[in-house]
């Protein structure tokens, strides 16, 4: 199936599975549990053999699941969570320990950036750095660094990580490269290309697509050589090395912290990963559009968005990316309230989220960015004018009319 494309491989494969009746969906199996006639079967799958015993772990549907991330991510196994946070926590402690370091993005999602005091409380070393800088990335590193964590487009200034360069230096000092892939997503971006060793993607946004079901998922590329890793427990250094990293996220992280996704949820975002490529496609083209138009307009000071030639990493994101994602931000100028402004919005829509397919706005400094207060919004530079955009897949006219008429 490799060499067919995106969408093609995505929609064919429940039926791949063999799925009872011929059925072209795989079935909600709710099941918690499974039974078996003979108790080697049962035994066999408690010690690792095809199958299902407690929901927890597995079920038929979200193999489904997993198989279609698989697919999407390009990599060799894929494991799906209750969320995308549940997934980011689940790769920190279930692959790093008190003493190691973590170099990671200052431009984080803001529960991801949350997550750096706790990792610190429980004795791992965190560097911050910028991480579209890569001079900054390697003078982090440290003899116990473990991981390097970035975002490939992050959320809201649209910084993009000097992704190539710290592939490269997570290959020649073996450190594990977790991107997280949420807003680009794996389909305007193939993070193996870069090298990463693990993709961490929130399924809440792009893959469902629809905003009715949250979920996350960890993608293993089969890039990392896991024989060099010191933290993989005995019990999974057996069998193929490629696979002890994701055994080990599967056991340690999922079967003993339980972040486990639900298999109604697992379906429901098995249906919305099939048009991911047709609704990013649309959202894309809506949000460069929207963008050439802001940035015309006198009273919009600012325009962050990848597919502008005024943005720093524009040059790099058209070399690696398909598109340049679906997200945009933009200050208006200093005179101007921001509030005044969405509350005319007449389309879009003032909530948070991304991915919807409904373009959604909010005033970034009043909510994402409130927890840490004007001194962390300057260092994040986030000016106190910014909105947020996540575009969906309206008409582009009704969009633009929209900002027009709140904007005059
Ligand atoms: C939304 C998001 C997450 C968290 O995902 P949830 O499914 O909301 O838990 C993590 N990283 C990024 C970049 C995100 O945008």
């Amino acid at each position: 199936m490799t060499s067919k494309g995106f969408t093609t491989k995505i929609v064919h494969s429940d039926r791949l599975l063999n799925i009872e009746y011929g059925a072209l969906h795989a079935p909600i199996h709710n099941a918690v549990a499974y039974g078996f006639n003979e108790v080697q079967g049962l035994i066999d799958v408690f010690q690792g053999a095809a199958g299902h015993a407690y929901a927890r772990q597995s079920t038929p549907t979200i193999d489904a699941l997993q198989q279609k991330i698989k697919t999407i991510d390009n990599g060799i196994a894929s494991i799906v969570f209750a969320s995308g946070m549940a997934a980011v926590v689940t790769t920190f402690l279930a692959l790093l320990k008190s003493g190691d370091h973590l170099i990671c993005s200052r431009f984080l999602f803001g529960s991801t950036n949350s997550v750096m005091n706790t990792l610190q409380n429980y004795g791992v070393e965190v560097t911050l750095v910028d991480a579209t800088n890569i001079a900054e990335v390697e003078e982090a590193k440290q003899s116990n660094t473990r991981m390097v964590f970035v975002e490939t487009i992050a959320n809201p200034v649209t910084q993009i990580a000097a992704l190539q360069e710290i592939g490269e230096l997570c290959a020649r000092q073996k450190l594990v490269y977790v991107i997280d892939n949420t807003v680009a997503s794996s389909y305007l971006f193939d993070a193996s290309t870069v090298g990463a060793s693990l993709i961490v993607t929130s399924l809440s946004k792009y893959v469902a697509g629809h905003g009715n079901a949250l979920g996350g998922a960890i993608t293993d590329t089969g890039i990392f050589d896991w024989q060099n890793y010191p933290n993989i427990f005995e019990a999974y250094q057996k069998g193929d090395a490629k696979m002890w990293g994701i055994k080990q996220l599967l056991k340690k992280g999922l079967r003993d912290m339980g972040g486990c996704l639900s298999s109604q949820m697992a379906h429901l975002i098995s249906i919305g990963c099939e048009t991911m490529a047709l609704r990013m496609d649309r959202q894309c083209d809506n949000a460069m559009s929207l963008a050439v138009f802001l940035d015309a307009h006198p009273k919009v000071a600012k325009v962050y968005y990848p597919g502008l030639k005024s943005h720093p990493q524009h040059e790099m994101a058209k070399k690696l990316f398909k598109k340049f994602g679906a997200i945009l931000s933009f200050d208006l100028n200093e005179s101007e309230d921001c509030g005044a402004l969405l509350n005319k919005l007449k389309i879009v829509i003032l909530a948070t989220h991304l991915g919807d397919n409904r373009t959604l706005a909010l005033p970034v400094a009043a909510t994402i960015f409130a927890e840490g207060g004007l001194d962390m919004r300057l260092k994040m530079g986030i000016s106190e004018t910014m909105v947020r955009c996540s575009m969906g897949i309206e008409n582009t006219i009704d969009l633009i009319n929209d900002f027009k008429q709140a904007l005059d």
